[in-house]
């Protein structure tokens, strides 16, 4: 926590499998000091370093950083490409989020396993799902998990300007003196998404009606969709252990069949091959991989959430127009 900064090792655990924290880690593997301190680091002293907050995963983890600016430090429970939905919290994770400023969770049931991460703790949370109005999720009960909402908000550029607005007043709170850079970087961010909205409404917009139909392996782009104009079709509504039936796939190449869609989509962290048999059986092609429930690493095509959102509205785009055609 942030009241006494002196240990630079709880640091390095606390960022460890956080996004910038590749370094961190690699020096505390190696058993070296992290260069984590600062000029005024003394064991013991207590001193203001920065905020220190644990996201559930990789995309709220970088909503945090980018509000948070220099006055937070941010690690990931999950890391890139890892699945959210079915992870189990280590105890690693138990004690970086207990040591923890804040804990930043989507909720709407993404992280099933959130009250082993927090119940024993104590620690101030902030649900970001909370800030959004809820779509149902779709689909049998052994297909969803049970789960009531579709957990997929950050999706839409439009819920995701209320994460970051909740994000925000989270920071605020536990840290007030630092309120107005939190206020401003927020301010920036938002003004960002709400570009992104406008031009994915007037790409979608353009496009003829019966092109603006998404069809993705996850049901994960039902916020997108609503906000953006779009239908939706998938394969399964919440990625699981089994998936890609071919109860699943034949209701998918109806959909596509019957709508003529021209190209199909499947996600970053699961096996694409039920979706490219539907696009083989209805002649649609297969456009590529969305990222949703994961960024990249630094070196990967999204390692934030304004370029995940970015990437795959522009594949959206170039699918469902044609351009992406060879
Ligand atoms: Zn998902």
């Amino acid at each position: 926590m942030r009241r006494q900064s002196g240990s630079t090792a709880r640091l390095a655990t606390l960022l460890v499998g956080g996004l910038a924290a590749g370094a961190l880690a690699a020096c505390a593997a190696r058993g070296e000091p992290a260069p984590a301190g600062r000029a005024d680091d003394v064991p013991g002293v207590v001193t203001t370093g920065p905020l220190e907050v644990v996201a559930t995963f990789t995309v709220l983890a970088d909503v945090v950083a980018v509000v948070g600016g220099d006055d937070v430090r941010v690690g990931s429970v999950t890391g890139p490409g890892m699945n959210v939905h079915g992870y189990e919290p280590t105890p690693d994770d138990l004690r970086r989020a207990a040591e923890a400023d804040l804990v930043v969770a989507n909720g709407l049931g993404l992280e099933t396993w959130l009250h082993d991460l927090i119940d024993p703790l104590g620690v101030p949370v902030v649900v970001v799902g909370d800030a959004v109005d809820p779509l149902p999720i779709h689909g049998s009960a052994s297909e969803t998990g049970g789960l009531a909402h579709n957990p997929h908000a950050w999706m839409s550029p439009r819920a995701g300007q209320a994460y970051v607005r909740a994000v925000a007043d989270a920071l605020s709170s536990v840290d007030p003196a630092n309120a107005d850079g939190y206020a401003a970087r927020a301010a920036a961010l938002t003004g960002e998404l709400a570009e992104l909205e406008r031009e994915l409404v007037d790409t979608v917009a353009a496009l003829p009606q019966d092109r603006r139909v998404l069809v993705t392996c996850e049901g994960a782009f039902s916020y997108l969709a609503r906000d953006v104009g779009l239908r939706e079709a998938y394969l399964w509504p919440v990625n699981a252990e089994r998936q890609g039936t071919p109860r699943q796939a034949a209701r998918v190449i109806d959909t596509v069949r019957d709508a003529r869609v021209p190209a199909v989509f499947c996600e970053w962290t699961v096996p694409a091959t039920a979706q490219q048999q539907v696009a083989r059986e209805t002649g649609a092609r297969f456009a590529g991989e969305l990222y949703v429930d994961s960024l990249t690493g630094p070196d990967g095509p999204v390692p934030t959430y304004l370029d995940l959102l970015r990437y795959d509205a522009a594949l959206i785009a170039d699918g469902l127009t044609g351009e992406g055609d060879a």
